[in-house]
């Protein structure tokens, strides 16, 4: 049987030692705030949203929060960013993603000034991850970097599937799996004969966003199943991209969802809010 990779014990681990380099920089004047900017009341969002400043409060961070309406204008929005740009006291900017549809979401992004980028979306920061200079990178990606180091997994030289190629998952997944020197592939919905790739996998980031899509089938015996997928089941409960039931038993090691790649997101998007303070 599988080891269960503990996300949340994982998380909690670096946000204890977040908490510590954070009281480390106030005992040397230095504050760090985190400015959060949320268009609109979708549910899902507000959750995110609460759960990050519950997470700059444990580590002992500041944080600022603009709650828009769904109608804000889009210049209202770039205007408000403009501002907190040019605000000494704030390290870092996060617009809640998704925004309203009138809004286009790549303008806010490149509105946000590199240097306090903290979700790593910003071009510059992309750029910056691709050819190896210091910028902030994309939390979920480093957080699953983070779960397989603390978990033992090596990844140098290793066979590495990165299933998915979207701009917040896929692409900096496979461009940091590539800095650890693991040789990766990188798959998505046009893939021909899709099994016969992903087997090959000594690690298997699997991140599409399709209920239980991967059944062991797609997975080689003794490889590393990585479920970033968030979904709800037809009952209504959480699940992710991965058959866990019919995986894990197949498996080396597995995250489950919830509890695996979730709560690494906000305890890198923490890091990075610290880290900030180095670019700036
Ligand atoms: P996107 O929808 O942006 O991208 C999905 C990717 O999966 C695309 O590249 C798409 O291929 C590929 N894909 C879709 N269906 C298939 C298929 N049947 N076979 C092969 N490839 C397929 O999703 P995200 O990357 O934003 O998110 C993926 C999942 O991760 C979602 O469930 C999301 O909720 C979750 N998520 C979780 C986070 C966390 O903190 N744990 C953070 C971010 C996302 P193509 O490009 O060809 O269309």
């Amino acid at each position: 049987m599988a080891k269960i990779i503990d996300g949340k014990a994982i998380s909690k681990q670096i946000k204890d030692e977040l908490k510590e380099k954070a009281s480390e920089l106030k005992a040397n004047g230095i504050s760090v705030t985190l400015a959060v900017i949320q268009v609109g009341n979708n549910p899902a969002s507000t959750v995110y949203v609460n759960n990050k400043k519950k997470g700059c409060e444990y580590i002992g961070i500041g944080s600022l929060s603009y709650e828009l309406p769904e109608e804000t204008e889009e210049e209202e929005l770039l205007n408000l960013i403009n501002e907190l740009n040019g605000r000494k006291d704030v390290n870092g900017i996060l617009v809640q993603l998704p925004l309203p549809a009138h809004i286009d979401e790549d303008k806010v992004i490149k509105a946000i000034d590199p240097k306090k980028d903290v979700d790593g979306f910003h071009p510059q920061s992309v750029g910056a991850l691709c050819i190896g200079q210091p910028g902030f990178v994309s939390c979920t990606p480093a957080g699953i970097i983070q779960l397989l180091k603390r978990s033992g997994i090596e990844l140098a030289g290793k066979e590495c599937v990165v299933l998915g190629r979207s701009n917040i998952v896929g692409k900096p997944m496979s461009l940091l799996m590539l800095r650890e020197n693991a040789t990766v592939t990188i798959a998505h919905s046009k893939t021909a004969d899709l099994k016969e790739v992903t087997k090959r996998a000594d690690i298997l980031i699997v991140a599409i966003g399709r209920p239980k899509m991967v059944t062991r089938d797609y997975v080689k015996e003794g490889a590393v199943v990585i479920d970033v997928g968030i979904n709800r089941n037809e009952d209504g409960k959480l699940c992710g991209d991965v058959d866990f039931d019919d995986v894990a038993p197949v498996s080396s090691a597995i995250t489950p969802v919830p509890g695996g790649v979730g709560p690494m997101t906000i305890a890198m998007l923490l890091n990075n809010c610290l880290e900030s303070v180095n670019l700036q």
